[in-house]
């Protein structure tokens, strides 16, 4: 029986556990995937419980990406780089910790035919998705890269673990023009700034899912649900052994209106 969850606060309308659960059920696994909503002054004391009850693990969300750091016996190298972590598997009481947003991004955007290689990209944002995000970057050959955060020390430690240079969020509108790809991972929609001004053929790719953002035939103009799914079927497999079951996932978000 594989019993796990997503655990954070406040958890807003999440996709998760339709996916997970979805997953178990098309597979024939014994398994189900819990929602807790879980305030900071609950956090320790759910994280020390869950370990010794029948979990197979959870994965964090915001706000305890970073926090739960601490209570980890170990984690891939991937999450000391960035860290924070996206998925906790629990093995004889032990909590590992790993990051799939960094799979999500990067597969979505080999699904979406994008290279970032000799690209020059801003990414928005230096909050717990950016940083899984500029960890990929990193591991490409960009023409440049550059950061923008409405706190700006944010953005000047996390341009400085991979060479990028800050810009400055008032800027935005006037520099996006120069970019290939603009990567939005803030919380919230931007948009309105940035594509009025992009050059043609560029991207424009978003983390959220629920914005509304338009088409436009002279941009590729994507959001986070590939992300979403991704990460999620490489959560599950992590927990089942079993091949990430993107397929299945978004046969499972099919229908689903996204508002
Ligand atoms: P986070 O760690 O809380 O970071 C939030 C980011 O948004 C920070 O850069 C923050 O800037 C910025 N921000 C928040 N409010 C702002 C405002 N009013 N004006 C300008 N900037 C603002 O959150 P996260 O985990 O990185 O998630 C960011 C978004 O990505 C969320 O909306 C989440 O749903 C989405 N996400 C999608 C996926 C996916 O799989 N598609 C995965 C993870 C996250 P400061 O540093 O200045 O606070």
């Amino acid at each position: 029986m594989f019993i796990t969850g997503v655990i954070g606060y406040p958890l807003k309308t999440t996709y998760s556990p339709l996916l997970h659960n979805s997953a178990f059920k098309s597979l024939s696994l014994k398994g189900y995937y819990f929602p807790l909503c879980i305030p900071e002054r609950d956090f320790e004391m759910i994280i020390k419980t869950i370990k010794k009850v029948n979990f197979t693990g959870f994965n964090i969300t915001n706000p305890y990406k970073t926090k739960i750091l601490r209570y980890l016996d170990g984690f891939s190298p991937v999450v000391k780089k960035i860290g924070s972590a996206n998925t906790v598997l629990i093995k004889r009481q032990k909590l590992f910790g790993g990051n799939t947003d960094i799979y999500g991004f990067d597969i979505s955007l080999k699904e979406h035919n994008i290279n970032l290689n000799g690209k020059k990209i801003l990414l928005i944002g230096a909050g717990g998705v950016a940083r899984a995000i500029a960890y990929v970057i990193g591991q490409k050959v960009p023409e440049s890269f550059f950061i923008a955060n409405r706190t700006k020390e944010k953005a000047l430690l996390l341009a400085k673990k991979y060479n990028a240079n800050v810009i400055d969020m008032s800027e935005l509108s006037d520099v996006v023009k120069q970019f290939d790809i603009v990567i939005n991972a803030t919380s919230i929609d931007i948009h309105n700034k940035i594509i009025p001004h992009l050059k043609c053929n560029s991207v424009y790719y978003d983390t959220n899912y629920h914005f509304d953002l338009p088409q436009n035939e002279n941009l590729k103009v994507i959001n986070g649900l590939k992300m979403l799914i991704i990460q999620a079927a490489y959560s599950f497999s992590i927990w089942t052994k079993k091949a990430p079951p993107v397929n299945i996932m978004k046969r499972a978000i099919k229908g689903v209106k996204i508002d």
